[in-house]
């Protein structure tokens, strides 16, 4: 990819606040969101083609097979990917673009594009994520289970990212990672010349 955007991987545990800081941050008109493509269901109010592109098995085996994706993972049973063609045409247009992905699609995303900047948003403390977990009301205890065995594993692994940016306020987290941006482009624009 040779586009001027960065390709910024922002990733976190299950409940750690990532969707209200990316929403936060898409509100600038120079990044966007990339839409994944998942085989899990859809959750009370998620649409179809806004929140993922919700696909059969078979329907996200046939775009792996056509190299349809950046990279692509497992996550608690389901997959998940990012959709190659739409991110490519919005770095090209020199947008920035964020992949909210876990842990394996960033390691992934490093190998092939390590130009990425990757960020880990950390929640406060694991009693706050767990809360968070429940609040949602939509998670039955056994998800809720897996989802923090796998919350663990992940802050384990945050040390391989870039920068780790904690969620203790919204707004703070959303400064942070503007900041980080910022610099990120300086130093990219620095290299171009
Ligand atoms: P959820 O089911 O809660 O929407 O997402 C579960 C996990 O999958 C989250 O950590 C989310 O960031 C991650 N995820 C969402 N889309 C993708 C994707 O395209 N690739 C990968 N590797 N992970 C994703």
């Amino acid at each position: 990819m040779n586009g001027k955007g960065l390709l910024v991987v922002i990733s976190g545990p299950a409940g750690a606040g990532k969707g209200t800081v990316v929403k936060e941050l898409i509100k600038d008109d120079n990044i966007r969101l990339s839409v994944s493509a998942t085989t899990r269901a859809p959750r009370e109010g998620e649409e179809n083609g806004v929140h993922y592109h919700f696909l059969t098995r078979e329907q996200f085996e046939k775009m792996i097979a056509e190299d349809g994706f950046l990279e692509y993972a497992q996550y608690v049973g389901n997959f998940y990917g990012s959709p190659k063609k739409q991110a490519e045409e919005w770095m090209h247009q020199g947008k920035d673009v964020i992949l909210e992905i876990e842990v394996q699609g960033c390691k992934k995303i490093k190998e092939k594009f390590p130009q990425c900047v990757s960020i880990f948003i950390m929640p406060p403390s694991m009693e706050i994520l767990e809360s968070r977990l429940r609040g949602r009301g939509t998670e039955t205890e056994d998800v809720i289970a897996k989802r923090m065995k796998r919350a663990e594993e992940e802050i384990g692994l945050s040390g391989d990212y870039d920068h780790v940016v904690i969620n203790d306020t919204v707004e703070e987290c959303v400064e942070g990672v503007r900041r980080i941006l910022e610099l990120e482009k300086q130093r990219v624009s620095g290299a171009d010349c």
